[in-house]
């Protein structure tokens, strides 16, 4: 009698997946794209939508959802210090 191996197809997550926000500047939800370039340490934010692009340099441990809530924190003090 043979037995039947069960073949367990693993299949992992994709790392590089498309995270998308809403943006801050023209309201368009899921507009923004983050490009996160590891080797010089910087982000690039976009809107697809106003085409904003901002250049930030990031630390090691931070991922886009993090780059993305510092982008706010500058933009809400931005806000505060002009008025
Ligand atoms: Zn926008």
């Amino acid at each position: 009698m043979g037995r039947k191996r069960k073949r367990i197809v693993r299949t992992k997550p994709i790392p590089t997946l498309p995270i998308v926000f809403d943006c801050p500047l023209c309201g368009t939800g899921k507009s923004i794209n983050i490009e996160v370039n590891r080797k010089i340490k910087t982000a690039v934010i976009r809107c697809g939508k106003c085409k904003v692009q901002v250049t930030r340099p990031i630390r090691p441990i931070e991922e886009r959802v993090d780059v993305f809530g510092d982008w706010l924190d500058d933009l809400l003090a931005e806000e505060n210090e002009s008025e």
